[in-house]
């Protein structure tokens, strides 16, 4: 068995005029594409699942390629999901709740969570996350993903160069903003709770 590259959840413009289709043709068709050719490349015909890979490769600097590519496929298909045309506003039921509890309020999330992808130094990941019942923000450089340390991810904001500079050049606050308040798919997040 090889990996595909999951079709995008939604038609390529839909995101405008946020995140463009020029944007998504070379993040998704190209970049996430790259990761999935290069996985298959080097682990070749596996029954393993794209989860054993990551959490087997992690930390061993000889399947940092491994590794690398597998954590990307993955990422980059949750970051997918947690966006949806017409996204953004505030969440209801268990993320609402545990937003509260971990943060005060949903403006002062969305304030630590901009704040984590505008200071992710360069190129990363921001993740709103459940730990031990416990929802923290958490920012991962390169490929790293939180699945590695037993982290419950519940959104994922790429904050990589290639994600945004199409669109914003090099106003990251700018995309991160127009992802929680446009983007951000609450009801991925939910299921993610589940
Ligand atoms: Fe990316």
């Amino acid at each position: 068995m090889s990996f595909e590259l999951p079709n995008l959840p939604f038609a390529s413009d839909a995101l405008e005029p946020h995140i463009s289709a020029n944007t998504l043709s070379f993040h998704h068709g190209k970049h996430h594409n790259t990761y999935v050719t290069n996985l298959n490349n080097l682990v070749g015909d596996t029954d393993k699942n794209l989860e054993d890979i990551i959490r087997e490769s992690a930390g061993d600097p000889g399947k940092a390629g491994v590794f690398n590519n597998a954590a990307q496929v993955w990422n980059h298909t949750f970051y997918w999901n947690s966006m949806k045309p017409g996204g953004g506003g505030a969440p209801s039921g268990g993320v609402a709740t545990g937003i509260d509890a971990a943060f005060g309020s949903f403006d002062k999330f969305k304030e630590e969570f901009k704040n984590a992808a505008v200071t992710q130094f360069g190129s990363g990941w921001a993740w709103l996350v459940v730990d031990g019942g416990t929802f923290k923000i958490v920012k991962t450089a390169n490929a790293n993903t939180p699945i590695v340390g037993g982290q419950n991810p519940l959104i994922a904001c790429d904050v990589w160069e290639h994600a945004y500079y199409l669109d914003f050049q090099n106003r990251r606050p700018d995309y991160a903003q127009a992802f929680l308040d446009h983007l951000v798919n609450w009801d991925f997040a939910a299921s993610n709770l589940e």
